[in-house]
């Protein structure tokens, strides 16, 4: 996949080369089918598996970009946004004139289903509180990142996806990790994870972090406010998008003030340089 510096204002955009660079705005009105991963679909051209470089682009401040890919799925790579930061951080990112919109939440938007639950409130800056619980040797774990404060880099990007040895032939039967492997998922045992130490205290817990930014970036604009998930997953993620999206009188459109964003590119929006290759 390539990424390409785009004008101000052209937002996040998926462009499949492969059929007459057809493009897909990664907006919450294109979200396709939701289970391991997030999709989109416009006028029945897919995009799979878009939530990880959603997160680092949100995560590092990069406003507008075209993605190119050649075929329907993002490469996993790592299983983590690492690569894309490092990408970005390779070939710098540019500030634009243009100053950056954000979603300011005015009120409580919850979604809950069963024992799932995620719901967002008025808050400065981004901040997002995440549980989760699975089977051993997960268990239970939270996580509060404050996306002003902490940086994306040091504290989310890294968090790599993980799955269940125990489910992986189901999975790949359903045809749902074609090419999982090692080396692009923390695999766990019932001790803990087969394939090397973990990278991040609260691993776990952090890549669903990185998803729900991810997922949250399909609302067009960053979010400034607090998330609260328990449970969710990328369902849950982008059902809150539409809730957010279809309630006009919960949010406004805001400027993100300097004081909330710890890079200079606070006041305006941002496009990388140069294109750059990622996972080629
Ligand atoms: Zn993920």
């Amino acid at each position: 996949m390539r990424l390409l510096p785009a004008p101000a204002g052209s937002g996040i955009v998926f462009r499949r080369t492969d059929l007459d660079n057809f493009e897909i705005p990664a907006i919450g009105r294109y979200v396709a089918k939701v289970s391991y991963a997030t999709s989109l679909m416009r006028q029945g051209v897919l995009i799979q598996t878009t939530e990880h470089l959603l997160s680092a682009l949100i995560g590092m401040g990069v406003d507008n970009i075209i993605a190119e890919v050649d075929n329907l799925e993002l490469p996993i790579l790592d299983g983590s946004a690492q690569p894309y930061v490092e990408a970005f951080l390779s070939v710098g990112i540019r500030t634009q004139r243009r100053r950056r919109e954000s979603i300011r939440v005015l009120r409580a938007i919850e979604v809950r289903e069963g024992d799932k639950f995620i719901g967002v409130y008025p808050g400065s800056g981004y901040s997002i509180e995440y549980t989760i619980d699975f089977p051993a040797p997960v268990g239970r774990q939270s996580a509060s990142v404050d996306l002003a404060a902490e940086t994306y880099g040091s504290a989310i990007a890294a968090a790599r996806t993980f799955g269940y040895q125990a489910d992986e032939k189901k999975l790949r039967d359903m045809g749902l990790i074609r090419g999982a492997s090692a080396e692009n998922a923390i695999i766990l045992g019932p001790q803990g994870p087969v394939n090397g130490p973990l990278r991040l205290d609260g691993e776990y817990v952090r890549h669903k972090v990185l998803d729900l930014i991810g997922d949250l970036a399909l609302a067009g604009r960053r979010i400034e406010g607090h998330v609260v998930a328990e449970r969710a997953g990328h369902a849950m993620h982008t059902a809150l998008v539409s809730r957010l999206m279809k309630d006009r009188s919960a949010w406004e459109l805001a400027h993100v003030p300097v004081a909330a964003e710890p890079a200079s590119t606070a006041e305006t929006n941002a496009e990388l340089p140069i294109p750059v290759l990622v996972g080629a």
